[in-house]
């Protein structure tokens, strides 16, 4: 109660002025911001919803429709079509991977948990920082469809630099396991 108080009081000119009569050590006092005229920084850890990443172009996302976010997502917001095929049912690859054919999240009941981003083999998910998301109406402009939440890597390195840089290695060293040329098979002894 007693912090309380006098951080209340070190919010006003008269509750400072009262505190440095009493010789009590200042506070930070204000702890809210004059949103939304001044904005908060936020901690890079900070999270909000979840998005979905691509290399250099939207085409090019390292979701694979795995559908293991979907499966794993406590209140069931992900909604997954896919992986995409052709007429003969054969699965369809964009760069070198497959890829779905719709990919929803319906934000008004994520709880921004990032299960999705722990459960994804791929890397393809991460979780955002914008939240001046409000909007009007609770359907149509809620459910995220997969244009709208394509971000790219560069955006996720910028929000997020050192998990961004953890994921590059991550991924970088997958890449150059899956380059490497197959070790020969073991000399059998001699008779
Ligand atoms: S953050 Fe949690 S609730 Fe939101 S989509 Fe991911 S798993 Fe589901
Ligand atoms: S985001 Fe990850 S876990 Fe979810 S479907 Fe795509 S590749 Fe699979």
């Amino acid at each position: 109660m007693g912090v309380t108080l006098k951080t209340f009081m070190e919010t006003y000119p008269w509750g400072r002025g009262l505190l440095r009569a009493l010789r009590l050590p200042p506070t930070n006092g204000l702890v809210t911001v004059q949103y939304p005229d001044v904005k908060q920084q936020h901690a890079e850890r900070f999270r909000y919803f979840p998005f979905l990443v691509y290399d250099q172009t939207p085409e090019n996302l390292r979701c694979v429709a795995c559908k293991i976010c979907e499966q794993e997502c406590p209140p069931q917001c992900i909604h997954i079509v896919g992986p995409a095929k052709d007429a003969q049912g054969r699965p369809l690859k964009a760069h070198g991977r497959t890829y779905p054919v719709a990919f929803d999240i319906d934000m008004s009941i994520c709880m921004s948990c990032r299960i999705c981003v722990d459960v994804c083999p791929f890397d393809a998910i991460e979780m955002d920082n914008q939240y001046e998301l409000s909007a009007s109406d609770r359907f149509d402009s809620m459910v995220y469809d997969q244009a709208t939440l394509l971000k790219s890597a560069e955006y996720f390195q910028q929000i997020k630099p050192t998990e961004a840089a953890e994921v590059d290695a991550r991924l970088a060293a997958k890449a150059k396991k899956a380059a490497a040329p197959p070790s020969p098979p073991p000399t059998p002894p001699a008779a």
